[in-house]
């Protein structure tokens, strides 16, 4: 059959019918599954057959987001898990070795940071840091144990923009693994295995479910490396829930729609900051001033739901920005219905000192806002008179 498009195989990728020709896919709430007889059992168990066993293993709801996403990102095969960090350690934990190295860049997800920081050093798994702005010196960072090249693209919470590209070509010379978490655009503005990496990671908590319901993660790419992070997580359990994956599933069927929306917003909150005189600077990837716009431009298709900005006053200018906020949630997700505020220096990466987070671009007035779905004319009011009182 020919291949369809993307908006086409989010909605019409679906699971088997049961007997009942249910038009929206089931839901399979079981631990296990049952065999005919002893010979079916048998051959289950020797993986002579495609079948599902265990829900730890698989169920059909979970292979049926695994199949919608590997078809987003163009990707081979994948596994599920119940959540962004269980997809991020597992995927780690499979494919390496104590005493393996990997190179990252500085500016990723503050647990992802925690785990090579706090977690990895217990089984003798380093790592270097990159700044993004400095892929000439990789070279520098590679030593005979490095195995795996770690990036988010656009990063959290400063959205800058990393070269795939380069990075791939960086990867291939030096037989490294190249790992990209996609979380910020979602498979619908970019998919990183076009510009040549290995494995894709998502958090499905962020614009995948998109409406703040559930936790859930995935990892796709290259099918011998799925097998590898497959056989590792069916004995050690991260698995996600069939009704998540039930949850995620449906939610993928608006991906599209949802995005397109996120990203028209965002642009429109983005240029009425950059107007606004309690503002230092804007950040946001479509913008014509973002220092990596035509990046920006060539490998994504909108520039995603996030804008970051910094306020003038800093923390102090932070604190009546907050707390005058009407509307806007003050939380620490993102990619939700709701438009989200949040303050990285005193909640997302308040554990790192004030120069580990200068390195991360991050400074004391930065504000990062998730753009949601309500109408643009409330989000700007609601953000412009918050800025009005400081
Ligand atoms: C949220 C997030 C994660 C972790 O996902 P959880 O579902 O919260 O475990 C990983 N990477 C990025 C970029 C994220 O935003």
């Amino acid at each position: 059959m020919k291949k369809k498009k993307f908006e086409t195989e989010a909605i019409r990728t679906q699971m088997e019918r049961s007997g009942f020709l249910e038009h929206s896919s089931a839901m399979y709430l079981t631990s296990s599954f049952i065999f005919e007889d002893s010979e079916d059992m048998r051959a289950s168990f020797a993986e002579e057959k495609d079948r599902n066993i265990y829900s730890r293993y698989s169920n059909p709801n979970s292979s049926e987001f695994i199949e919608k996403v590997c078809k987003m990102e163009g990707a081979e095969d994948g596994f599920a898990f119940s959540s962004g960090m269980s997809a991020v350690f597992s995927t780690f934990a499979a494919l390496l070795n104590s005493g393996d190295h990997i190179i990252s860049a500085r500016s990723i997800f503050g647990s992802t940071h925690s785990l090579f920081t706090q977690v990895f050093p217990k089984w003798n798994i380093s790592h270097s840091y990159f700044k993004i702005d400095e892929l000439d010196k990789l070279e520098k960072l590679i030593t005979s144990k490095t195995k795996i090249l770690y990036a988010e693209s656009p990063t959290n919470p400063g959205v800058e923009i990393l070269d795939l590209e380069a990075l791939s070509q960086f990867s291939k010379k030096h037989k490294l693994i190249m790992i990209v978490d996609n979380c910020f655009a979602s498979p619908y503005l970019q998919q990183p295995i076009k510009f040549g990496a290995d494995l894709v990671i998502h958090s499905g908590t962020k614009l995948m479910d998109g409406q703040g319901r559930v936790l859930a993660g995935i990892t796709v790419g290259k099918r011998a490396l799925i097998d590898q992070i497959y056989r590792y997580s069916r004995i050690t359990g991260p698995a996600l829930s069939p009704f998540n994956a039930w949850v995620l599933s449906k939610s993928l069927e608006t991906l599209g729609v949802r995005v397109d929306r996120h990203c028209e917003n965002a642009l429109k909150v983005a240029e009425f900051l950059e107007g606004n005189k309690s503002v230092n600077w804007v950040k946001y990837p479509f913008l014509k001033s973002h220092p990596q716009y035509k990046l920006a431009r060539r490998q994504m298709k909108a520039g995603g739901c996030v804008v970051a900005f910094e306020l003038k006053g800093g923390l102090n200018a932070g604190k009546k920005f907050f707390d005058s906020i009407n509307m806007l949630s003050l939380s620490a997700n993102l990619g939700d219905t709701r438009s989200i505020v949040t303050h990285p220096a005193s909640t997302t990466h308040s554990k790192l000192s004030a120069e580990e987070r200068l390195e991360c671009g991050i400074t004391d007035g930065m504000v990062r806002i998730s753009v949601g779905l309500e109408h643009t004319d409330d989000i700007i009011n609601d953000i412009g008179q918050a800025l009005g009182r400081i």
